[in-house]
């Protein structure tokens, strides 16, 4: 949201340079230049400003306007006292907003508002002030707006490239924003815009070292939507789909010159205001349009760049846009291993999941080994360069490469050929054996590798990367780091990049499922040790940590300046113990292959979304498909139960067992009840109990107590809850 000095001249200076199409550049100066309008300020009281489920009440105070903008007020700053309350729509958001201002419901007085707006917000308040006679403004009353002159102009730049959308684009959805200065906790926004998915949201910006970091204290949809989440679980606000990129780049040390190429489709009428995110280290010099006519554009809000098409575009029409740009976008390490992707997106990228098509041709040192995303096509050497040309198959989410002072060893067996990059031969056959290995594992669980080769390479980074056909693994010397982190790299190939997540909601499926088919492959490789049962007691210690019992549907949002770590603490381990839950529920012991249905579900769901963005909702949808007779805890044949508990809501329980074993006719009676507690009531599972070794059958247990009663033949030494860990719970009751 912010944006430096330096960063605004340039922005300024490079418009300047095209000829704006007619209105935008003159609306663009306007708004960078806003002030409060001298003749525009009123006492106002009991004033109140309802957008869907915000409300806004300016008790007692004065307003002053923006002067307007080709006719049109589009903000306002506000001085005096007021009330802001918010009721987030359910348990999850409630939680957040319990979690920074200790209330589930957001009820904050406020002394000063500065509003922006391109709905009707002027004409609303002159109306309700029309209607109650106030007294005139006295100087005093105007003279607390002079600091905010200058106020006003440095946050000319917030949501500016936003308020000019609604005055190109004739269908305009307006937007509400209100920075409020609240008693307790300081400046924060409420925002109502029908541009983005989830059209509510309430944020605080906290000024750190390296720039303002957002605790986004709610976000929701809008009242006509929050009864059916599921019917906007694919909801895509997008007005373009980037179908194509061709990148030509070349790389000298960490700078990056290219030329890109997209291929757009337009998916609605009426755009004309593209944005696009691109790392704030490139200069973009040009942007054209295929005849070669230029295309006014901005770069702003540190890895923002805006385009201002010349007419609204029309559904189905496709445009080409071609950019020219510049920079240090690579991070480097050492003398000679070079990166992208750490430093901003290094193409336009529409920001979100959906997929295009890559051609990545590329120039640099004869020295250096280049590896990117899916196949090689060729590779030569020019003019004491080397240059390579790269595609995807098919549409990729993303696109990326390294490059740097290695080799490769390669396993080219069809059908897949696997290409490692090394510093030295020292352990390179046996990486290459282990990734076979584990390719063969998972293609005969989840179906064939998604595509035609597999690149590892070393990348410096703190994190691994998996990108489609390319896994990039954090030491540049020690690839190994650890089996199960290699693993759950790989096994994204199949979770994350054969099928992506629709929301940033949904990205527990791909964490979960990726971290858990390392496990399976643990599980698999090392079957007579307690390997397997260690990654889920550490998953389980994790969440057991505080700050790590949040939502896993809060996605990326569970870190925030509370729980810096609440993402990689709770996503991966909650998401393991969720897709682990489901498959022991699934399974049938004694079978030929106990985990049939389970495989069953995640083939299919793999199949089902190849190349698309899965919801929650879709694999909800197939597990009850697979779901067991035991599964149906409350006789609807639905897995809501299973959902709300553990993937939207929050809690581990806590089951406290008492039985008694009296002898019987023919042996003897187990009988007791178990009891759950640290969890809400509504909370109900089904935990299997053991007689020593012998499974004795399931009990569900709810806000009523499990009871049960088994005969068996022999006086157990003891009666168990759930000795192999297939539940989540925070202690076990045996
Ligand atoms: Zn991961």
């Amino acid at each position: 949201m912010r944006l430096s000095i330096g960063l605004l001249i340039a922005t300024l200076a490079a418009g300047t340079q095209n000829s704006p199409p007619a209105g935008s550049g003159e609306i663009l100066a306007q708004l960078s230049n806003i002030h409060l309008d001298k003749k525009q300020t009123y006492n106002i009281r009991d004033i109140t400003l309802r957008r869907d489920a915000l409300s806004i009440a300016l008790n007692r105070g004065t307003i002053a306007f923006l002067e307007p903008i080709m006719g049109k007020v589009t903000g306002a700053v506000f001085i005096g006292s007021g009330e802001v309350v918010a009721i987030p729509p359910d348990a999850v958001e409630k939680q957040q907003v319990f979690k920074f201002t200790g209330s589930p419901v957001l009820n904050e007085p406020f002394q000063a508002a500065f509003f922006r707006f391109t709905d009707g917000t002027y004409e609303e308040i002159m109306k309700e002030y029309a209607q109650h006679a106030a007294e005139d403004v006295s100087e005093e009353e105007a003279a607390q707006f002079l600091p905010w002159e200058q106020i006003v102009r440095d946050r000319s730049d917030v949501m500016k490239y936003r308020i000019l959308a609604d005055f190109l684009e004739p269908s305009s959805e307006p937007l509400f924003l209100s920075d409020l200065r609240g008693e307790k906790t300081g400046w924060f926004e409420v925002l109502y815009d029908p541009r983005l998915v989830e059209e509510v949201a309430i944020v605080k910006f906290h000024d750190s070292g390296l720039g303002s970091v957002a605790d986004l204290w709610a976000s929701f949809n809008r009242r006509s939507e929050v009864r059916n989440p599921e019917a906007v679980a694919h909801e895509n606000k997008s007005a373009i789909d980037v179908l194509s990129y061709d990148i030509d780049a070349t790389i000298s040390d960490v700078q990056l010159d290219a030329q890109a190429t997209m291929r757009l489709k337009a998916v609605r009428a009426g755009a004309r205001v593209l944005s696009f995110d691109i790392s704030r280290f490139l200069r973009v010099s040009s942007v054209t349009l295929d005849s070669g006519d230029p295309v006014p554009f901005y770069q702003h809000d540190e890895n923002t760049l805006t385009v201002i098409l010349q007419r609204a575009t029309e559904p189905g029409q496709e445009i080409t846009l071609r950019l020219s740009y510049s920079g240090e976008a690579i991070a480097k390490r050492g003398s000679s291993m070079f990166y992208v992707g750490d430093r901003g997106p290094w193409y336009p990228s529409p920001g979100n999941q959906d997929g295009a098509t890559f051609n990545l041709t590329f120039h640099y040192p004869a020295a250096y080994t280049l590896v990117a995303t899916g196949s090689e096509l060729r590779e030569w050497d020019e003019a004491g360069r080397r240059h390579s040309t790269w595609k995807s198959d098919g549409e990729f989410p993303i696109a990326g490469f390294n490059l740097g002072d290695f080799k490769i060893v390669a396993d080219e067996a069809p059908p897949l050929p696997i290409y490692v990059c090394v510093n030295s031969d020292v352990g390179a056959e046996n990486l290459l054996k282990d990734l076979r290995a584990t390719i063969n594992y998972f293609s005969g669980l989840f179906g064939p590798y998604p595509y035609s080769r597999l690149t590892v390479s070393p990348f410096p980074l703190s994190y691994p990367q998996t990108w489609p056909a390319l896994v990039g693994l954090q030491s540049e010397s020690q690839f190994l780091v650890t089996e199960l982190a290699r693993t759950h790299e790989l096994a994204h190939q199949w979770f994350g990049n054969q099928v992506g997540w629709s929301s940033y909601r949904d990205q527990w499926i791909a964490e979960g499922f990726a971290h858990y088919a390392g496990a399976m492959y643990m599980e698999n490789k090392y079957p007579d040790t307690t390997r397997f049962r260690e990654i889920l007691d550490e998953a389980r210690a994790r969440l057991l940590e505080q700050g790590a019992d949040g939502s896993i549907w809060l996605g990326h949002r569970l870190a925030s300046t509370v729980t810096p770590d609440g993402y990689t603490q709770t996503l991966p381990n909650k998401g393991t113990w969720v897709v682990h839950m489901l498959r022991m529920l699934m399974r049938e012991d004694g079978a030929p292959d106990p985990d049939a249905g389970f495989l069953k579900m995640v083939r299919e769901f793999l199949e089902a979304y190849r190349g698309k963005l899965a919801s929650t909702w879709d694999l909800k949808r197939i597990a009850e498909k697979y779901m067991t007779s035991s599964m149906d805890v409350r006789e609807d044949k639905k897995l809501d139960w299973f959902f709300d508990e553990w993937v939207f809501g929050t809690g581990i329980p806590t089951y406290t067992l008492d039985y008694q074993v009296m002898p019987a006719q023919s042996g003897f009676v187990v009988q007791g009840t178990i009891k759950q507690s640290e969890v809400a009531n509504h909370f109900i599972m089904s935990v299997p109990v053991y007689a020593d070794d012998d499974f004795l059958g399931r009990v569900v247990i709810g806000d009523e107590d499990g009871t049960f009663r088994f005969n068996v033949k022999t006086r157990p030494a003891r009666v168990v809850l759930d000795p192999k860990g297939t539940v989540l719970m925070k202690t076990n009751a045996g």
